[in-house]
């Protein structure tokens, strides 16, 4: 399948595509994991990005899109793509609709998962992230069995650095500002479906009963 995941920061776009790449051997592909990854390694990329990042702003179209025509093109797209974290902006979304049309390929469907905006804060605050394979814990839900130390890899686990009170709350700004639009966007096109959920079990069967609805 290829979807776009559309929510806001903490909505469960990552956990959600984890558990969808499971199902049927798609590839998620997550902006933000591009660029954390880049960051961490200092590269050019990395250092065009980092500092929109801690502020919890969006890095330019043209650095996301350059990324992203790249990464569309390679092999493991072949079997289908989870996006999440992409695109972020009506510009992104306009330019991905043409590389598409470029590549001859057609989307399934954009998924919007909706979630309350204090069910968000309260995630985004209790979240922590694995520094070398991106898992995702919660203190409160979902902790690590050893404190700060992966299950999957044993990596570090940590707070992001855009995890603080001050960039969670320029994030949700921000995603309500350029992202948000995005919605109706898709919604024109013919391919929303939103959900709103506090479950991301309950995401995924939504996905499923309207993927079996099409076939
Ligand atoms: P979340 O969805 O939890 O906010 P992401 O991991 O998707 O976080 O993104 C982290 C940061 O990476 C964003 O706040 C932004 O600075 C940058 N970023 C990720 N994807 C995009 C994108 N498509 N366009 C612009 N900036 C992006
Ligand atoms: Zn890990």
């Amino acid at each position: 399948m290829k979807l776009i995941l559309l929510g806001a920061p903490g909505a469960g776009k990552g956990t959600v595509a984890k558990l969808l790449t499971k199902m049927d051997g798609s590839v998620q592909i997550s902006t933000g994991d591009i660029l954390r990854a880049a960051v961490a390694a200092g590269t050019e990329l990395g250092k065009k990005a980092e500092a929109a990042m801690k502020a919890g702003d969006l890095v330019s179209d043209d650095l996301i899109m350059g990324i992203m025509g790249e990464r569309l093109k390679e092999d493991d797209c072949k079997n289908g793509y989870l996006l999440d974290g992409f695109p972020r902006t009506i510009p992104q979304a306009e330019a991905l609709k043409e590389l598409l049309a470029s590549m001859g390929e057609k989307l399934d469907m954009v998924v919007n998962i909706d979630v309350p905006r204090d069910v968000i804060l309260d995630r985004l605050t209790t979240r922590r992230t694995c520094t070398d394979c991106g898992a995702i814990y919660n203190v409160k839900s979902n902790p690590t069995k050893v404190e700060g130390k992966c299950d999957a890899c044993g990596g570090a686990v940590v707070q992001r650095d855009d995890e603080t009170e001050e960039a969670i709350s320029n994030r949700l700004d921000v995603y309500n500002e350029k992202t948000a639009p995005l919605a109706g966007f898709y919604e024109k096109e013919g391919m929303l479906l939103t959900v709103t959920a506090t479950s991301s079990d309950a995401v995924i069967d939504a996905i499923k009963a309207k993927l079996d609805a099409a076939a």
